[in-house]
């Protein structure tokens, strides 16, 4: 068997021990006698895998009490229009930062429900970089904040939590939930596609402060509300059992790696690794505002899009795979997820470095 490097930005790489854990419960999971797929969600050992995962998840993020967590479904592309569904409250208009691809997605659905006043954009710098603070305009009338705090397409990363008063902040973290310690208590509500850093596609987490609940659309489909999903422990309907289980798994292995402050050391080394290279070099470059740029996604071009197909077919060679950047940004993107072990980051400045001395 040979594993590659994975540096596809999601459905992304997964810890190898997970797999492996993974592999061996699969037949027959703790005794039971069945997979973890087969189990009926109401039973209970897989209701001690749904808590086991939620108390790990916990204790990772230093969850305040007053916040409920949810497994839902339809990843973070739902949640772009079940979070006004559900926030707005009475309020007919919303505040949204526009910071690349996946924030321009969720204000197009935002729009469907709600009046949206775009507090601030860096879409006339081509999204590279996350607009300070003092550049937003904020509407003490909006019902919510909404930011993304990691573009993976564009890989612009907030470093700072913003600061929104009394409106709550909503932020959608898919690809850097856990890659380092946040303040929970700063948001009303985060939310996280699972395939990008957390398990396989399928699951979405949603964790919202419990004075939120309760005030959803009357449209609002049952399944996406949220009081009715955490009154329900996120079973008002059959959840997305396996990659709950998969999650849970991933939560035991960032506790035994030492959690997330010492995921953030990890994460920011590797991510040196690449900007230091990148920087120091005129064959490479990378697009993105130096204090902004993402730990977990990072794009570069080559000194010549020409190069882009030669790249390509080196580090595949070199068994570091999905480099391809997105269509929108170009040349190429590697997705560095707490997954991703610093040897793979390693091979591919190596890999980077043997390209420059034969094309440069
Ligand atoms: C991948 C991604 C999404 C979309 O996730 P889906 O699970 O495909 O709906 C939304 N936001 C961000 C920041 C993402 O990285």
């Amino acid at each position: 068997m040979t594993r590659v490097f994975n540096f596809s930005a999601g459905p992304a790489v997964l810890p190898e021990p997970v797999l492996q854990q993974a592999a061996a419960e699969m037949l027959d999971w703790h005794g039971s006698g069945m997979s973890v797929m087969e189990m009926s969600h109401r039973g209970k050992e897989f209701i001690d895998i749904h808590a086991r995962a939620e108390a790990d998840l916990r204790e990772l993020m230093a969850i305040p009490k007053n916040y409920r967590v949810l497994f839902l479904q339809g990843g973070a592309s739902a949640q772009f229009a079940v979070v006004p569904m559900n926030l707005l409250r009475g309020k007919d208009r919303a505040d949204y930062v526009n910071t690349g691809q996946w924030s321009k997605k969720a204000i197009a659905d935002a729009k469907k429900y709600c009046k949206v006043n775009v507090a601030a954009s860096s879409e006339a710098d081509n999204y590279t970089r996350a607009p300070k603070q003092s550049e937003w305009k904020l509407d003490p009338g909006a019902a919510y904040v909404h930011v993304t705090t990691n573009e993976t397409i564009g890989g612009v990363e907030f470093h700072w939590t913003p600061d929104t008063g009394d409106v709550p902040l909503v932020a959608d973290m898919s690809s850097h939930i856990l890659s380092r310690p946040m303040d929970v208590s700063k948001f009303g509500l985060i939310y996280a596609g699972a395939q990008k850093n957390i398990g396989p596609a399928g699951l979405t987490i949603v964790i919202v402060r419990d004075d939120l609940l309760g005030q959803a659309l009357p449209v609002t489909p049952t399944v996406f509300d949220y009081k009715v999903q955490a009154e329900n422990d996120s079973m008002s309907n059959t959840p997305a059992t396996y990659g709950i289980y998969m999650a849970g798994l991933v939560f035991q292995w960032l506790k035994q790696q030492g959690g997330l402050a010492k995921m953030e050391q990890v994460n920011r080394a590797k991510a040196a690794l690449l900007y230091d290279y990148l920087d120091q070099t005129e064959f490479y470059h990378s697009p993105v505002a130096k204090d902004d740029r993402s730990l977990m996604n990072v794009p570069f071009t080559l000194r010549s899009a020409d190069l882009d197909k030669a790249f390509l077919q080196a580090t595949e060679a070199a068994g570091l795979t999905q480099l391809k950047g997105h269509r929108s940004v170009g040349g190429m993107r590697a997705s560095i997820y707490n997954a991703m072990p610093v040897e793979g980051v390693k091979a591919l400045v190596e890999c980077m470095k043997e390209f420059e001395r034969k094309h440069g």
